[in-house]
């Protein structure tokens, strides 16, 4: 008797697949006979050897093994009546965003950076395991998309066609970042589509359309800018519920793009993001928006990097003035902060 003993695993859904190699390969799996410590009873242990290749790692259609909801060391064998000759063994994990091992695989030379900014956070913000509006937040709240209302702090006029031109910038950049979450450690989105929801602007008639494709809100003044309705708004309303807003919670916003008159620089939060109008609307076309993109980093609560670099990093999106897109160093923080968090969503 021949035993290849699998790799002992912590929890874990497996289908063995043959080894791909140049020569003309034998997959002798399929002769074998599979046991395992413990097989779920929704589960086949007859996965481990029948030759399938899952077309992906969440493959649901073909069955596999797995030992859920059983925890600790687990086992998988083939026995072989026989002698064999191994050239290779792979193993292929299932991967459904759940319990099984999640993907945290930066490149070597951005573990230690990453590290040091996590670690900064924490020491930065103490409260960001309790703070519940963060991006995050507010995307699995909708199950995976984002509302904007978009605060029209200008004297300016604005055309249906501006208007839809707007939208399709903001969705474009917020897709950037959200592009980076896809297929990553059990983020749950391929897509986070981004709807407009509603306008604030101070007089009516600035706004050259009559269709009634968004709310507008008008001449609602806080902070000395147009506004959209408060109980329509998540930053007012952090349990998620709008029950005064008009329209319901439908017409609710997550965050604002508050478009200023004149203003230079940019400003970013949970409640969403600031910037000059000129320069958003002189960059509707742009590939990357880098000041929208830099502060849409901090609603999802990446930090600023005014007075330290982390190891081996010189230029990035969220150093301000460094990067004009977002790095491989701003994606690798933004799926750290998934990493931290996503176990307050069930992941
Ligand atoms: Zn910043």
């Amino acid at each position: 008797m021949r035993r290849l003993a699998l790799l002992p695993l912590l929890l874990v859904s497996a289908f063995l697949v043959p080894a791909q190699a140049a020569y003309a390969a034998t997959n002798l799996a399929t002769s074998a006979t599979p046991s395992a410590s413990y097989t779920s009873p929704w589960e086949s242990v007859a996965a481990l050897n029948d030759g399938i290749d899952p077309p992906r790692s969440n493959d649901t259609a073909n069955r596999r093994w797995g030992t859920w909801p059983d925890t600790g060391a687990q086992w998988a064998e083939l026995t072989w009546g026989g002698a064999q000759t191994l050239r290779a063994a792979e193993v292929y994990f299932f991967a459904d965003g759940g319990g099984t091992p999640g993907a945290w695989n930066p490149p070597a030379n951005l573990v230690t950076p990453l590290n040091e900014v996590w670690q900064h956070v924490e020491s930065t913000y103490p409260d960001l395991y309790g703070f519940r509006n963060y991006g995050w937040d507010q995307v699995m709240a909708n199950r995976g998309s984002i509302n904007y209302c978009v605060r029209w702090d200008s004297s300016a006029t604005v055309t249906a066609a501006q208007r839809d031109q707007i939208h399709a910038a903001l969705a474009r950049q917020f897709k950037k970042w959200m592009d980076v979450m896809a297929g990553h450690n059990g983020w749950p989105y391929s897509t986070v589509p981004v709807k407009v929801v509603g306008w604030a602007v101070r007089d009516r008639a600035q706004l050259q359309w009559s269709d009634s494709s968004v709310d507008i809100y008008v001449n609602d003044i806080r902070e000395n800018a147009p506004q959209c309705a408060e109980p329509c708004g998540r930053f007012f309303n952090q349990s998620g519920t709008y029950p005064d807003c008009p329209g319901g919670a439908s017409h609710h916003y997550d965050m604002s793009l508050w478009l200023t008159a004149g203003f230079g620089g940019g400003a970013g939060g949970d409640w969403g993001q600031r910037i000059g109008s000129e320069y958003f609307i002189g960059n509707l076309n742009a590939d990357n928006i880098h000041i929208l993109l830099h502060e849409m980093g901090h609603s999802f609560g990446l930090d600023d990097f005014y007075d330290w670099t982390p190891t081996g990093q010189c230029c990035f999106l969220m150093k301000a003035g460094s990067a004009t897109s977002i790095t491989d160093f701003d994606a690798w923080m933004l799926r750290d902060w998934w990493r931290h968090l996503k176990s307050r969503y069930g992941y």
